[in-house]
Protein backbone atom coordinates (compact mmCIF):
# COMPACT_ATOMS: atom_id res chain seq x y z
CA UNK A 1 0.00 0.00 0.00
CA UNK A 2 1.31 3.37 -0.99
CA UNK A 3 2.74 5.54 1.73
CA UNK A 4 0.81 9.20 2.27
CA UNK A 5 3.67 11.06 1.26
CA UNK A 6 3.42 8.70 -2.13
CA UNK A 7 0.15 9.44 -2.66
CA UNK A 8 0.95 13.55 -2.25
CA UNK A 9 4.06 13.29 -4.21
CA UNK A 10 1.81 11.16 -7.46
CA UNK A 11 -0.89 14.15 -6.35
CA UNK A 12 1.24 17.17 -6.66
CA UNK A 13 2.93 15.96 -9.71
CA UNK A 14 -0.73 15.92 -11.38
CA UNK A 15 -1.40 19.45 -10.48
CA UNK A 16 2.14 19.90 -12.42
CA UNK A 17 1.00 18.12 -15.08
CA UNK A 18 -2.37 19.75 -16.03
CA UNK A 19 -1.41 23.38 -14.19
CA UNK A 20 2.42 23.40 -15.18
CA UNK A 21 2.60 27.10 -15.09
CA UNK A 22 0.84 27.83 -12.11
CA UNK A 23 1.88 30.20 -9.08
CA UNK A 24 3.43 27.95 -5.97
CA UNK A 25 2.01 30.56 -3.58
CA UNK A 26 -1.22 32.09 -4.91
CA UNK A 27 -1.94 29.50 -7.34
CA UNK A 28 -2.54 31.84 -10.48
CA UNK A 29 -1.43 31.23 -13.75
CA UNK A 30 1.61 32.48 -14.64
CA UNK A 31 1.69 35.04 -17.61
CA UNK A 32 4.57 34.16 -20.46
CA UNK A 33 7.69 35.95 -18.74
CA UNK A 34 7.29 35.15 -15.42
CA UNK A 35 9.45 32.61 -13.52
CA UNK A 36 8.10 30.28 -11.15
CA UNK A 37 6.17 33.37 -9.49
CA UNK A 38 3.53 35.27 -10.50
CA UNK A 39 4.36 39.22 -10.55
CA UNK A 40 1.83 40.47 -7.61
CA UNK A 41 3.61 37.75 -5.21
CA UNK A 42 6.93 38.16 -6.30
CA UNK A 43 6.51 42.13 -5.63
CA UNK A 44 4.50 40.99 -2.00
CA UNK A 45 7.87 39.04 -1.26
CA UNK A 46 9.02 40.60 1.98
CA UNK A 47 12.81 40.94 2.23
CA UNK A 48 15.04 41.83 4.90
CA UNK A 49 17.23 43.90 3.60
CA UNK A 50 20.05 42.53 5.34
CA UNK A 51 22.43 42.95 2.40
CA UNK A 52 22.68 46.62 2.64
CA UNK A 53 23.06 46.41 7.19
CA UNK A 54 26.28 46.74 8.25
CA UNK A 55 24.61 44.41 10.69
CA UNK A 56 21.37 42.04 11.21
CA UNK A 57 19.39 40.98 14.16
CA UNK A 58 20.03 37.76 12.85
CA UNK A 59 23.68 38.06 13.67
CA UNK A 60 23.76 39.62 16.63
CA UNK A 61 21.62 36.55 18.23
CA UNK A 62 23.58 34.00 16.72
CA UNK A 63 27.32 36.01 17.53
CA UNK A 64 25.72 35.36 21.64
CA UNK A 65 26.19 31.76 20.54
CA UNK A 66 29.25 31.29 19.34
CA UNK A 67 32.22 33.06 17.07
CA UNK A 68 30.71 33.47 13.75
CA UNK A 69 31.99 35.77 11.01
CA UNK A 70 28.62 36.63 9.65
CA UNK A 71 24.73 35.41 8.96
CA UNK A 72 22.15 37.18 7.08
CA UNK A 73 18.57 36.23 5.85
CA UNK A 74 16.64 36.91 2.78
CA UNK A 75 13.43 37.12 3.63
CA UNK A 76 10.96 37.99 6.21
CA UNK A 77 9.27 35.35 7.84
CA UNK A 78 5.73 35.68 8.72
CA UNK A 79 3.02 32.85 9.02
CA UNK A 80 1.02 34.64 6.11
CA UNK A 81 3.34 35.69 3.97
CA UNK A 82 4.55 34.81 0.27
CA UNK A 83 7.83 33.71 2.51
CA UNK A 84 5.97 31.00 4.39
CA UNK A 85 3.60 29.79 1.15
CA UNK A 86 7.06 29.08 -1.01
CA UNK A 87 8.93 26.85 1.72
CA UNK A 88 5.44 25.00 2.66
CA UNK A 89 5.88 24.00 -0.88
CA UNK A 90 9.59 23.24 -0.81
CA UNK A 91 9.51 21.24 1.60
CA UNK A 92 5.84 19.37 1.61
CA UNK A 93 4.77 19.26 -2.01
CA UNK A 94 7.91 17.60 -4.15
CA UNK A 95 8.74 21.23 -5.07
CA UNK A 96 12.77 21.29 -5.27
CA UNK A 97 12.88 23.85 -8.14
CA UNK A 98 11.43 26.57 -5.24
CA UNK A 99 14.75 26.31 -3.38
CA UNK A 100 16.68 26.60 -6.30
CA UNK A 101 14.84 29.70 -7.45
CA UNK A 102 14.84 31.38 -3.72
CA UNK A 103 19.00 30.61 -3.41
CA UNK A 104 19.42 31.95 -6.81
CA UNK A 105 17.34 34.85 -5.68
CA UNK A 106 19.71 35.05 -2.73
CA UNK A 107 22.81 34.88 -4.68
CA UNK A 108 21.57 38.00 -6.49
CA UNK A 109 20.88 40.13 -3.41
CA UNK A 110 23.97 39.42 -1.40
CA UNK A 111 26.48 38.91 -4.22
CA UNK A 112 28.44 41.98 -3.02
CA UNK A 113 27.66 40.83 0.77
CA UNK A 114 31.03 39.54 3.18
CA UNK A 115 27.99 36.44 4.01
CA UNK A 116 28.45 35.17 0.27
CA UNK A 117 31.51 36.72 -0.91
CA UNK A 118 34.28 36.01 1.63
CA UNK A 119 32.81 32.16 2.06
CA UNK A 120 34.80 29.11 0.58
CA UNK A 121 32.42 26.40 1.26
CA UNK A 122 29.04 26.22 1.19
CA UNK A 123 27.78 23.06 3.92
CA UNK A 124 23.92 22.74 3.37
CA UNK A 125 22.11 21.89 6.53
CA UNK A 126 21.46 17.92 6.56
CA UNK A 127 17.89 16.50 7.09
CA UNK A 128 18.10 12.98 8.69
CA UNK A 129 18.93 10.51 5.81
CA UNK A 130 15.21 8.77 6.47
CA UNK A 131 13.49 12.17 6.50
CA UNK A 132 15.37 12.93 2.99
CA UNK A 133 14.42 9.54 1.38
CA UNK A 134 10.78 10.91 2.26
CA UNK A 135 11.08 13.78 0.68
CA UNK A 136 13.29 13.21 -2.04
CA UNK A 137 15.68 15.79 -1.31
CA UNK A 138 17.21 18.19 1.10
CA UNK A 139 15.59 21.48 0.31
CA UNK A 140 19.05 22.44 2.10
CA UNK A 141 21.19 21.51 -0.94
CA UNK A 142 18.41 22.93 -3.67
CA UNK A 143 18.88 26.48 -1.74
CA UNK A 144 22.75 25.76 -2.00
CA UNK A 145 22.39 25.03 -5.51
CA UNK A 146 20.68 28.55 -6.20
CA UNK A 147 23.02 30.25 -4.66
CA UNK A 148 25.96 28.67 -6.25
CA UNK A 149 24.73 29.91 -9.53
CA UNK A 150 25.76 33.43 -8.43
CA UNK A 151 29.03 32.88 -6.63
CA UNK A 152 30.28 29.31 -8.00
CA UNK A 153 31.92 27.78 -4.58
CA UNK A 154 32.23 24.39 -3.49
CA UNK A 155 29.28 22.74 -1.80
CA UNK A 156 29.83 19.79 0.56
CA UNK A 157 26.81 18.20 1.88
CA UNK A 158 28.78 15.33 3.20
CA UNK A 159 30.62 17.23 6.49
CA UNK A 160 27.77 17.35 8.75
CA UNK A 161 25.23 14.35 9.38
CA UNK A 162 21.65 14.55 11.17
CA UNK A 163 22.36 11.56 13.60
CA UNK A 164 18.06 11.70 15.32
CA UNK A 165 15.22 12.49 13.81
CA UNK A 166 13.93 14.18 16.34
CA UNK A 167 9.97 14.65 15.88
CA UNK A 168 8.73 14.83 19.47
CA UNK A 169 10.45 18.31 19.96
CA UNK A 170 6.75 20.18 20.85
CA UNK A 171 6.42 18.19 24.18
CA UNK A 172 9.95 19.67 25.13
CA UNK A 173 10.43 22.78 27.22
CA UNK A 174 12.72 25.58 25.52
CA UNK A 175 15.87 24.44 27.56
CA UNK A 176 15.49 20.69 26.72
CA UNK A 177 15.01 21.34 22.34
CA UNK A 178 18.09 23.06 22.35
CA UNK A 179 19.95 20.49 23.89
CA UNK A 180 17.99 18.07 21.79
CA UNK A 181 19.24 19.69 18.71
CA UNK A 182 23.02 20.70 19.72
CA UNK A 183 23.04 16.41 19.95
CA UNK A 184 21.29 15.60 16.51
CA UNK A 185 24.10 17.26 14.33
CA UNK A 186 27.88 15.54 14.35
CA UNK A 187 30.74 16.26 12.03
CA UNK A 188 31.78 13.26 10.00
CA UNK A 189 34.94 11.88 11.85
CA UNK A 190 36.41 12.15 8.60
CA UNK A 191 36.49 15.91 8.08
CA UNK A 192 39.44 15.86 10.94
CA UNK A 193 42.01 13.78 8.70
CA UNK A 194 41.55 15.96 5.21
CA UNK A 195 43.90 18.29 4.70
CA UNK A 196 41.64 20.27 1.98
CA UNK A 197 39.24 21.45 4.74
CA UNK A 198 41.67 23.34 6.76
CA UNK A 199 41.70 26.94 7.10
CA UNK A 200 38.28 27.48 5.49
CA UNK A 201 35.17 29.68 5.46
CA UNK A 202 31.98 27.54 5.74
CA UNK A 203 28.69 28.88 4.64
CA UNK A 204 26.27 27.18 6.21
CA UNK A 205 22.79 27.41 4.84
CA UNK A 206 19.48 26.33 5.55
CA UNK A 207 15.59 27.52 4.89
CA UNK A 208 14.19 29.17 7.57
CA UNK A 209 15.86 30.04 10.87
CA UNK A 210 13.74 29.96 13.88
CA UNK A 211 14.86 29.47 17.10
CA UNK A 212 18.14 29.47 16.06
CA UNK A 213 19.39 26.07 17.55
CA UNK A 214 19.82 24.20 14.18
CA UNK A 215 21.88 26.81 12.82
CA UNK A 216 24.16 26.86 16.00
CA UNK A 217 24.77 23.46 16.08
CA UNK A 218 25.79 23.48 12.55
CA UNK A 219 28.00 26.05 12.81
CA UNK A 220 29.39 24.76 16.12
CA UNK A 221 30.71 21.31 14.73
CA UNK A 222 32.49 23.28 11.38
CA UNK A 223 34.17 25.23 13.89
CA UNK A 224 35.79 22.02 15.51
CA UNK A 225 37.92 21.49 12.01
CA UNK A 226 41.22 23.20 11.97
CA UNK A 227 41.34 27.20 11.04
CA UNK A 228 37.77 26.87 10.53
CA UNK A 229 35.87 30.50 9.95
CA UNK A 230 31.95 30.15 10.19
CA UNK A 231 29.03 32.04 8.13
CA UNK A 232 25.23 31.19 8.02
CA UNK A 233 22.55 32.25 5.54
CA UNK A 234 18.84 31.50 5.66
CA UNK A 235 16.09 31.77 3.23
CA UNK A 236 13.89 33.54 6.17
CA UNK A 237 13.78 34.90 9.26
CA UNK A 238 11.00 35.95 11.05
CA UNK A 239 11.70 39.57 12.55
ZN1 LIG B 1 1.25 34.31 -7.05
Amino acid sequence: MPKRNQIQHLWDSCIQFFYPGSCPACGQRLLGDEQLLCSPCLSRLACTGHESMETNPLETRMKAHLPLQRAAALLRFTQTGVAQKLLHQLKYHHRPEIGQFLGRLGGQKFAGHPVLKEADCIVPVPLHPAKQKQRGYNQSMMIASGLNEARKIEIRADLIVKTEASNSQTRKNRLSRWENIRQSFALDPRCQQDANLRNRHFLVVDDVVTTGATAVSCCRELLQLPGARVSFFAVAHPE
